[in-house]
């Protein structure tokens, strides 16, 4: 795997905090739903996040496209403060150049539009091209996702395709305005086993080919290993292990991570090796919360785990953990 350390950083995440009311009653009764969050993205190179459900992930995405605003942290654009760089650019510019995919390549298309119209739209909106060269566009980036023919394909409709058709069109609709990155949420996790192979792989010839950064958000921690060359481990809102994919998967040394390995099935066995973990409460994380988010799972915690969690520790080049119990 490529060491992508020395590429420009496109995009960075510092201390990034983000807060939810819950229910409607008073604005005091909050939940932490992202706590210090700290990452970038460099050109060509995809950031794995990885976690269960509930642990920040498509918060952190939606921050970044400006869905959501954070509550405290600084996120920077091609060196820049994110509000200076659309200030001066605008923010149809910052949209164009980071993109976002969902999970569901259905629910991302309109049933009523033909997948010509999908692809053109953002041409025409971004001012890709001019009138003429349109159709031409169009079919060069159905080919580059691999949708052929491309003049049947662009013909059809949403219905027409197959799960992971779609979302090659999904993909291919992202890159019409050549972005810089894409945030890919959860991508391949509702296709069929079968195709999700060659969804990763056309991620990945766009990051190697077209040095496009990709955000990767799964809970899958063997897709991370196999697409990205860095991995974040989140738990409930904290990143708790992170570094070079192949690092953070071969000598993982937070409980949650090896957790999370463990329920990998390896080629060849049978069952599961799956570690000890106590069957503890996912706790609700507010602002006011203390200690490892992961303490009441852990079978290493002891009481300093209630009360704080440590600062990252380095334990090789760029792998980081955050644990007490090193
Ligand atoms: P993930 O993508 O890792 O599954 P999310 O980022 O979607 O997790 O959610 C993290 C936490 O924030 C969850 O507890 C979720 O309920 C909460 N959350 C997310 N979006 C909102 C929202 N718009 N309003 C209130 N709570 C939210
Ligand atoms: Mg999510």
């Amino acid at each position: 795997m490529q060491n992508t350390n020395n590429h420009e950083v496109i995009l960075s995440v510092k201390n990034m905090v983000k807060d939810f009311p819950l229910g409607q009653s008073s604005s005091n009764n909050l939940m932490r739903a992202m706590n210090d969050v700290s990452f970038e993205l460099r050109k060509g190179e995809a950031l794995a996040i990885v976690g269960e459900s509930g642990s920040g992930k498509s918060t952190g995405a939606r921050i970044l496209t400006r869905i959501y605003d954070k509550t405290a942290g600084d996120i920077y654009f091609k060196g820049e403060p994110l509000d200076s760089y659309i200030k001066k650019n605008g923010s149809l510019e910052y949209a164009r150049q980071v993109q976002m995919i969902f999970q569901d390549p259905f629910g991302s298309l309109n049933p009523v539009h033909s997948i010509y119209h999908h692809i053109a739209r953002p041409l025409t909106i971004h001012k890709r091209a001019g009138k003429e060269a349109i159709p031409t566009l169009v079919y060069e980036l159905l080919e580059m996702v691999g949708l052929f023919p491309v003049k049947e394909t662009a013909e059809k409709y949403p219905h027409e395709l197959s799960g992971g058709q779609r979302q090659r069109v999904a993909i291919a609709r992202a890159l019409a305005v050549s972005p810089e990155v894409i945030l890919a949420d959860e991508p391949i996790s509702m296709l069929d086993v079968s195709v999700r192979l060659g969804i990763l792989n056309l991620m990945a010839d766009l990051k190697d080919k077209h040095g496009i950064s990709f955000m990767y958000i799964t809970h899958d921690i063997a897709t991370a290993r196999y697409f990205a060359e860095k991995t974040a481990v989140m738990y409930v809102g904290h990143m708790v292990e992170w570094g070079p994919s192949d690092s953070v998967t071969q000598t993982p040394q937070h409980p949650y991570t090896q957790l999370l390995l463990s329920a990998v099935p390896e080629a060849g066995k049978s069952g599961r090796r799956e570690l000890g973990a106590k069957k503890g409460e996912i706790p609700l994380w507010r602002p006011s919360s203390k200690g490892c988010p992961f303490a009441s799972r852990c079978y290493k915690a002891s009481e300093k785990c209630a009360e704080s969690i440590p600062a990252p520790t380095m334990i090789s080049e760029g792998h980081y953990v955050r644990c007490n119990h090193l």
